[in-house]
């Protein structure tokens, strides 16, 4: 695993209570830099811990002065439909907004995502299918500037009970034929020792037609080899230029190094995919991504690429999540001029023109090297989509998605209405930590 300095370790008495689940946490804290003795609490101790600073070191890490790595909580998933009783619990403790502790409490096992549904408050500004979307942990080791998932790492040991619960989510979906891990944490960081992704991955070895797709930046998959994933577990790389990973991603595998982590787990079997996201314009972009492109090629072989410029950002706000000294300075102020013309649009603060440059480069660049493999935008506008969908080949409701949920190893087009033809349909039989959406 990687190298962490956890300034504390907390573990759920439910955790602790259970040697196979305790196990895990063991190997964990023995491979920890400095050693740390794990502190076991209850339900009834959150709101101290809270008081406390449990949270204190989630925030944008691009704002914080020092990042130290985070501390590392152990918990299970529930699957009792008691969330709410417990917030209420939390909230008569004093609690302020207790469903920021929805990770901390195990809640956030499944989340039913209604993109371009009804209730989806960004409803025809970006492409994504609606799907579920699935967690192991919350938190990351990376230290990203521009991302706020630093300072507490949370990892569900209960991976039996999650797979008996992933079943039932299955069965009740049978459209849905791939499921993205973890958007907000990227669990190999704790493997081999926490034990967890492997259970899930040797889990979907055993299903027919269904593929988990581990979302990383990961440099650490040599642990990966000799599971049984049977070929249902696909990896795709968050992969940027060298001066983005070295410089704004610092606890990232590098370029290269995730590249070499996609060449292992592809040489172990495993279908392997890129996203250049968030494509960050730094000065020498162009550069950066040409050399990405030719060595993700020599190296290996993804079957879609996906790319996505740097958005969910005002131009305000842009300050605390990026060296703004790193970027090119004529996007810059393109974005400063778009502020108005953005107000709208989550894809903010890089104006459309700016990223129809930026995706054209890239694609000149991996078709450079690979004339077939699929490339696509990911999380962008219908507006975009319909301006450069002819030279990607594909239109919006159609394109494969590097995360799915329809696309399957080899990557081919989508053939139903992907709009249409992803539906919850668990009438609330599955636990999920958001609210319910309304009827699609
Ligand atoms: S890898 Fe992802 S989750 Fe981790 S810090 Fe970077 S952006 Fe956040």
């Amino acid at each position: 695993m990687y190298r962490v300095n956890a300034p504390a370790v907390y573990v759920e008495d439910l955790v602790a209570k259970n040697p196979a689940y305790m196990a895990k946490v063991e190997r964990v804290v023995a491979a920890l830099e400095t050693p740390v003795t794990p502190v076991v609490y209850s339900e009834a101790d959150l709101p101290g811990l809270v008081a406390g600073g449990l949270l204190s070191g989630r925030g944008t890490m691009g704002l914080k002065a020092t990042v130290p790595d985070p501390v590392l909580l152990f918990n299970t998933f529930k699957f009792d439909f008691e969330r709410q009783a417990r917030l209420d619990r939390l909230a008569a403790a004093g609690v302020e907004k207790p469903s920021r502790l929805d990770g901390v409490l195990g809640h956030c096992a499944f989340n039913w995502a209604n993109y371009n549904k009804e209730g989806d408050p960004h409803r025809d500004d970006k492409v994504c299918r609606p799907c579920w979307r699935v967690h192991q942990q919350s938190g990351c080791l990376h230290k990203c500037s521009y991302c706020g998932l630093g300072g507490l790492l949370i990892a569900g040991v209960n991976t039996d009970e999650y797979c008996h619960w992933f079943g039932k989510l299955i069965e009740k979906h049978p459209w849905q034929l791939t499921y993205l891990l973890d958007d907000d944490a990227d669990p190999p960081g704790l493997e081999p020792e926490l034990g967890c992704l492997g259970e899930l991955i040797e889990y979907f070895g055993t299903l027919k037609n269904r593929y988990l797709i581990i979302h990383t930046k990961t440099w650490n998959t040599e642990w990966m080899r000799n599971l049984k994933h049977n070929g249902n577990t696909i990896l795709v790389w968050s992969i940027s230029g060298p001066t983005q990973s070295r410089l704004i991603e610092p606890d990232t595998g590098t370029t290269d190094e995730r590249i070499e982590a996609a060449r292992i787990a592809q040489e172990a079997g495993y279908q392997i995919r890129y996203k250049f996201k968030p494509i960050i314009p730094v000065k020498g972009w162009r550069e950066d991504a040409a050399y990405t492109a030719k060595r993700i090629f020599e190296r290996t072989n993804p079957d879609v690429i996906s790319i996505c410029c740097f958005m969910w950002t005002n131009f305000t706000d842009l300050r605390g999540k990026l060296p703004l000294d790193l970027l090119e300075p004529e996007y810059l102020a393109a974005a400063e001029a778009a502020q108005e013309e953005m107000k709208e649009t989550i894809t903010r603060p890089f104006p459309q023109a700016v990223r129809a440059e930026i995706y054209r480069h890239h694609l000149r660049e991996i078709r450079r090297w690979n004339q077939t493999v699929p490339v696509s935008m990911s999380t962008e506008t219908f507006s975009i989509w319909k301006e450069l969908g002819p030279e990607f080949g594909y239109k919006a409701g159609e394109y494969p998605c590097g995360c799915g949920p329809f696309t399957v190893p080899g990557a081919p087009k989508v053939e139903c209405n992907p709009f249409v033809t992803a539906e919850r349909l668990d009438n609330g039989e599955i636990p999920c930590c958001l609210p319910p959406f309304p009827k699609s």
